[in-house]
């Protein structure tokens, strides 16, 4: 098919699945979701029915460790991940050449960040955070009109925190034990609690501990940052009293020191859930594709 101006794909590459789209604009007009399991197979399939839709450019907001440093000859290739089969796979070399068309690459939580600046929650901000808690913990740090990226990209989830006295969990992550992912992702409450989340959804001590760690890490990155807002989405989230209760533990951490600019009382404008909810990531994706598309 020939290539269309205004068209686009999006591929939100996920641990256990891909999601992959064709947008007219940001509008997304086809969709289907395919399983991760080896490269071969499920870039192949994602190519297959990319091709289809004669797309002027692609983004791919992509599980990571990433690659990311544009001078490195693996730029766009996942690092050393457990997931089976994947490390060391040229994901963007492998869309770009199979489809023929420009292609841009972030990690997911950026990708989810450029997806809520353009069009969702951050718009007009020059600096902000965007974060999910979900089966891990990510962040995107966005500065000057893009997601930043240093010596390879943030992993703002294996930050430490300060353990509550009567909290002996041990902590889930395999590198640090007690890191923030350790201690409040989806796997640690289920570990800790022996309970899913979802079941446990009327404990008020489980949110209640759950929304202290939280807002000991938003403290930091918004001292560290000092971002104009914070995104705060994924699984974990979804508990409807979640968002509010971390923004109760954050006014009262933060203890009126160096928050003027948030103004007493609007912490409800400065932690906001993101307008894309669970599909942040494929917006994030198409923003990254019109990226591609204009360089
Ligand atoms: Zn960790």
């Amino acid at each position: 098919m020939a290539m269309r101006d205004g068209i686009f794909a999006a591929i939100e590459a996920g641990g256990t699945k891909f999601r992959v789209a064709i947008s007219e604009g940001r509008k997304i007009v086809a969709d289907t979701t395919i399983a991760t399991t080896t490269p071969d197979e499920t870039l192949g399939a994602s190519i297959d029915f990319i091709r289809s839709g004669g797309v002027a450019a692609v983004g791919i907001a992509c599980f990571g460790p990433l690659d990311l440093d544009p001078s490195s000859n693996s730029y766009g290739s996942i690092t050393a991940t457990p997931k089976p089969h994947w490390s060391g796979t040229s994901v963007l070399d492998r869309v770009r050449d199979g489809l023929g068309v420009p292609a841009a690459i972030d990690v997911d939580v950026g990708g989810a960040a450029l997806g809520e600046w353009t069009w969702g929650a951050a718009r007009g901000l020059s600096n902000f955070i965007y974060l999910t808690i979900g089966t891990g913990i990510g962040g995107g740090v966005f500065v000057d009109g893009k997601v930043h990226h240093g010596m390879g990209h943030p992993e703002m989830g294996h930050i430490t925190l300060e353990r509550i006295r009567s909290d002996d969990y041990p902590g889930h992550c395999p590198f640090h034990g007690a890191c923030l992912e350790g201690m409040a992702a989806g796997p640690a409450i289920q570990d800790r609690w022996g309970h899913p989340g979802r079941e446990l959804a009327d404990r008020a001590d489980v949110w209640d501990l759950e929304a202290t760690y939280l807002a000991q890490a938003l403290r930091t990155y918004t001292y560290v940052v000092a971002p104009q807002r914070i995104v705060i989405g994924g699984g974990v989230m979804q508990h409807p009293d979640l968002l509010d209760l971390v923004r109760v533990k954050l006014e009262q951490q933060l203890n009126d020191y160096a928050t003027s600019e948030i103004r007493s009382g609007a912490l409800d404008a400065y932690v906001v859930a993101p307008e894309f909810g669970q599909d942040a990531g494929l917006i994030g994706a198409i923003a990254l594709a019109m990226r591609a598309g204009a360089e």
